[in-house]
């Protein structure tokens, strides 16, 4: 993909940013500070972005985007699945808006392919019919149940007794659309700080001091008026180092895992559209479903699976589980057609066999921390809901800021 923006750091003149690059002067203050730069962090920056702040990103890792938010499946939602009035529905409709006019209006690659939710039964339909009640509720568009007839001329190699259609859902180049967020996070002034390891954040009188390891550099601190956490798969521990108790708080997370095959010889131009199955009742995930990518490569994914550690390896005796679930719909898929690809983890706050949970956004100053945004469980649709969240996020600074 030719994607139009390039993040550049900063050109710094003044001083101004030179003291996260120089650890002896560690008493500095920051106005805002956000820590992890996934798609979420970098959506934030960017909206934050302003040249009368002074705010910083910190990463861990070498470069912005390389944990959860380059390990998934490229999918703007258009927002059925999740209950009505939740975050999750009103970020994800939100961001689906947003996506499709930031990727028209910059040029960051996407294409509306739309969506077919498959019944293979007709008990089936029922669900059908009520995934398209809770989607229209949400303000999801378009939504339009097919019948057998109607599906055979969409998707003419696809097996199924009728299905839902959804035509605002889509695909993203996600790399490029995190290289534009950083992009105008740099020209908001805004330096994405990589290498550097948030690993202690205490309470002061006017805000935080936060404790950054930088390798075998060592350790440098400073504070901040506001701290934003999008730090992903290690969102409680960050709740934690500043002091909150993620378990009474409800925020510790579950990890699971999610794993992706390709789909070769020549089949991936059998199928236009994302195709997925009817979901199981108070699963985990959307069920194995087919992913295509804008070069067109088909892929099944994502399967769900509880784990304790992060461990990015594809099982490849998963492989059977993948072909029986994809064969259903899908009858022109063979064993052989299925390589394993890579995987994602979820950061989930529903445990195994739990009700769905909500995405935790808030300023926790209601539990004596002021200035501390917490942003925790940001799994699917956390992709599409990135420009919504972060206006979400922008009023919670300005209310706190006011
Ligand atoms: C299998 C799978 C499929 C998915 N499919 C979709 C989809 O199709 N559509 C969709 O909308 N969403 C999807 N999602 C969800 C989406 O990928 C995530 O919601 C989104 O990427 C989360 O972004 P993030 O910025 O919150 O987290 P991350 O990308 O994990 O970023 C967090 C960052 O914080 C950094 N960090 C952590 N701790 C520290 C620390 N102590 N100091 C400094 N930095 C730190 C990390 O290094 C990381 O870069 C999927 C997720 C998975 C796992």
């Amino acid at each position: 993909m030719n994607c139009p923006y390039k993040y550049r750091p900063p050109i710094v003149d003044s001083g101004r940013h030179s003291e996260l690059k120089d650890n002896s002067k560690m008493k500095f203050k920051s106005d805002i500070t956000i820590i992890g730069a996934g798609v979420v962090g970098l959506a934030i920056a960017a909206q934050v972005a302003s040249r009368n702040r002074l705010v910083y990103v910190l990463e861990k890792n070498e470069r912005f985007g390389q944990e959860t938010s380059s390990r998934h499946s490229g999918v703007i939602h258009s927002g059925i699945y999740y209950p009505e009035g939740s975050l999750k529905a009103k970020l994800c409709v939100e961001g689906n808006r947003l996506l499709c006019e930031l990727c028209r209006k910059h040029g960051i690659g996407y294409q509306k392919l739309g969506k077919l939710i498959v019944a293979t039964s007709d008990e089936e339909i029922t669900q059908l019919e009520e995934l398209q009640g809770r989607g229209q509720g949400n303000g999801a568009q378009g939504l339009k149940i097919i019948s057998r007839h109607e599906l055979n001329k969409l998707e003419p190699n696809v097996n199924g007794v009728a299905a839902l259609f959804s035509p605002s859902t889509g695909i993203i180049d996600s790399p490029a659309l995190m290289e534009y967020f950083a992009a105008r996070a740099g020209d908001g002034g805004i330096q994405i700080a990589c290498h550097k390891k948030v690993v202690g954040i205490e309470k002061v009188s006017d805000g935080y001091k936060v404790t950054v390891a930088e390798g075998d550099r060592g350790k440098f601190s400073f504070t901040t008026r506001i701290l934003i956490n999008c730090a992903g798969l290690y969102c409680d521990e960050i709740a934690e180092l500043a002091g909150i108790d993620a378990d009474r708080a409800g925020y510790r997370l579950h990890y699971c895992k999610g794993e992706y095959f390709t789909v070769g010889n020549g089949k991936s131009k059998l199928v236009r559209r994302l195709i997925y199955p009817v979901p199981e009742v108070k699963g985990t995930g959307l069920g194995v479903h087919v992913t295509l990518d804008l070069e067109g490569r088909m892929r099944l994914g994502p399967n769900t699976e509880y784990v304790d550690s992060i461990d990015y390896a594809v099982d490849s005796r998963h492989k059977d589980y993948f072909y029986k679930s994809a064969k259903k719909m899908l009858p022109f898929i063979e064993y052989e057609d299925l390589e394993p690809e890579m995987a994602g983890i979820r950061p989930k706050l529903q445990g195994p066999g739990e009700d769905v949970r909500d995405f935790v956004i808030r300023d926790e100053s209601d539990k004596g921390f002021p200035g501390l945004i917490n942003l925790i469980g940001i799994e699917s649709p956390g992709l599409t809901s990135s420009p919504a969240i972060a206006r979400y996020v922008a009023r919670l600074v300005e209310n706190i800021l006011r």
